[in-house]
């Protein structure tokens, strides 16, 4: 029966798919012993699971294509492995056989022994592969309890996964997406968090928060997700599969009027000249960025190319990833972050504190990089062998004072020197910028701006440190809010003292992207923006209805208002001119409750 579950939008669009429940903490098991006359019947209830759980991951391998496809193809044959060891099903066996266990209790109980061992092991990568356990026992708990009617079951097949889990890691997504799954359905998580700031990059609907979907939906369900407004179908009638349908036929339309916009500049109407940059995580989006018209790349997390392997990766390897985001941008300017792990961005290379207390509070950005002085190096060494391939800014993540941008400057200096020693042929002149995205960087950037070529707001970051609300906390949402008068007053802050002190000054958290703000950010004086690529020609298309003049006459009301309800007041009057425009974007259609 259709079933509307809620949560939140965190990545857009909608996805129509068949539901893999990842819950590896909560199984649903029938502890009821067996009765003799039962054994036979479970025995062939599991090894019909291990089938199925084989040929779903030999189906997976055949359509892997692309860069990770070899680097995939190793995961699932690794999960393979675990489905054929003799020794794993043979104890699936004696404990249905000998033990009278279900099914379901047998594999729990082979799970919690496997995971003990792997959780024992001192090496931490091997420790975290307790994940391919975890995976592994939820594709065969999900087999076994398949329970969907034939005609959705064949609806069903011919769709890909959408993965329904508690929440999912950043260094996860990806492998995630090379698998076929299409969209994401978290009953944690947030929209803020690095793993729907991937999603949105990889262009794959995600809702948060959908506390329910665990318990309501079962594996093989036809399931409907709405990246938008954050609902779930289960079980979509013929009249939601239509209204996807149209959903499909009106993005397409859209994306062709805006292709026209892919040459065009991105010019306020009073002809204030605005650059849009893409952000940017993985070599993936160098392509989107190009073909969206992006002015540049304003931000390149570096810290995607550290996630899910079992070392850090060396010069070398640093080296051509970055050279070939330079030479792939063509001459645009690339702004490479150096390692802003810590916090959700934790890593499988053991650079990362293990159980701080307080994470995102703790060793991150700068600071893990100032303690491994050797690891921001090879890094900064990387990055400076590329400036002979094109324009490069450095970009230091989580400074908090000035100190630490004066020893990331003299380490860029040393590492010049060392390489021009060497024969590299590197630039002159580099350009070092800092995020700024704790209070007390906006605060005090009066201090630091003289040793600063240009700054990036974090707004992602600034939010959540100056509202003392974790953006990784869904519950928290409605206190997350970026129109906060003392957010917006260091935002403001942050470009006047830029502007006074002639640095560059570009905005490169999710709110650049979001055409909600577009209005607000170029009355506070914005003109370089950094967004996830796909969202440029929104923008674009938002900028050039728009006045910078009456929006930066409107803007000193903003910082005026006293409360969120003057806020939105004088929000209203700045997006007045470009509403018609916004309320024609393509949404999902809003489902129906
Ligand atoms: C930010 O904090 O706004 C930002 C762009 O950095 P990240 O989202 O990677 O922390
Ligand atoms: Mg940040």
């Amino acid at each position: 029966m259709r079933l509307i579950l809620e949560g939140s939008g965190a990545s857009r669009g909608m996805a129509l798919g068949r539901a893999r429940l990842e819950q590896p903490s909560r199984f649903l098991v029938d502890n009821t012993p067996l009765a003799q006359a039962d054994v036979a019947a479970e025995l062939v209830r599991i090894d019909n699971a291990l089938a199925l759980a084989r040929a779903e991951l030999k189906g997976l391998r055949d359509k892997l294509s692309g860069p990770l496809a070899r680097e995939v193809a190793e995961f699932i044959d690794a999960h393979g492995l675990i489905l054929a060891d003799p020794e794993f099903v043979n104890g699936l066996h004696n404990l249905i056989k000998d033990g009278r266990f279900r099914a379901s209790a047998a594999l729990k109980m082979q799970r919690d022994s496997l995971v003990a061992v792997f959780e024992a092991m001192d090496d931490p990568y091997l420790r975290s592969r307790r994940e391919d356990i975890e995976h592994v026992i939820g594709r065969v708990q999900g087999a076994l309890s398949r329970e969907s009617s034939v005609e959705e079951r064949k609806l069903a097949s011919r769709v890909g996964e959408i993965l329904v889990s508690d929440t999912v890691a950043p260094a996860e997504l990806v492998p995630l997406a090379e698998h076929g799954v299409l969209g994401f359905i978290l009953t944690g998580g947030s929209t803020l968090s690095h793993s729907a700031i991937l999603a949105r990059s990889l262009r794959l609907p995600m809702v948060v928060g959908s506390h329910q979907a665990l318990a309501h939906l079962r594996d093989g369900d036809l399931v409907l997700i709405d990246g938008d407004s954050g609902n779930v179908i289960a079980h979509p009638t013929a009249q939601d599969l239509a209204s996807y349908r149209q959903w499909q036929r009106d993005v397409a339309q859209q994306d062709k009027r805006r292709a026209r916009l892919r040459d065009a500049e991105t010019r306020t109407l009073d002809g204030i000249e605005i650059h849009l940059h893409a952000n940017a995580e993985m070599a993936a989006d160098v392509a989107r960025a190009r073909s969206f018209g992006a002015a540049g790349i304003g931000l390149f997390r570096t810290e995607f190319l550290f996630l899910q392997r079992r070392d850090a990766p060396g010069e070398e390897e640093q080296f051509l990833a970055y050279r070939d985001l330079v030479l792939g941008m063509g001459g645009l300017p690339v702004t490479i972050r150096t390692l802003d792990l810590g916090a959700d961005k934790a890593d499988s290379a053991g650079l990362v504190l293990e159980d701080e207390p307080n994470p995102a509070l703790g060793v991150r950005g700068v600071r893990l990089s100032l303690r491994n002085p050797q690891l921001m190096r090879t890094q900064l060494r990387a990055i400076l062998r590329t400036t002979g391939y094109g324009p490069v800014r450095i970009l230091v993540p989580m400074v908090s004072a000035v100190e630490e941008v004066i020893t990331i400057r003299r380490m860029v200096d040393e590492c010049a020197t060392q390489l021009r020693k060497e024969g590299q042929q590197i630039a002159e002149h580099f350009e070092l910028g800092a995020m700024i995205e704790v209070p007390a960087a906006a605060i005090a950037l009066t201090s630091m701006i003289r040793q600063l070529d240009f700054v990036a707001i974090g707004t992602n970051d600034l939010v959540q440190y100056t509202l003392a609300v974790d953006r990784n906390n869904n519950e928290l949402g409605e206190l997350y809010d970026p129109l906060h008068p003392a957010v917006l007053r260091l935002i403001a802050h942050t470009i006047a003292v830029c502007r006074r002190n002639r640095r560059p000054v570009t905005l490169c958290g999710e709110i650049a992207g979001d055409v909600y703000f577009t209005a607000m950010l170029i009355g506070l004086g914005l003109t370089e923006f950094s967004m996830h690529p796909g969202l440029i020609l929104e923008v674009r298309e938002v900028v050039n209805a728009l006045h910078a003049g009456e929006l930066r006459k409107i803007a000193p009301r903003l910082l005026r208002a006293t409360d969120r309800a003057g806020i939105d007041a004088v929000m209203h009057r700045m997006r007045a001119r470009m509403s018609a425009i916004v309320e024609n974007a393509v949404a999902a259609p809003p489902i129906d409750c």
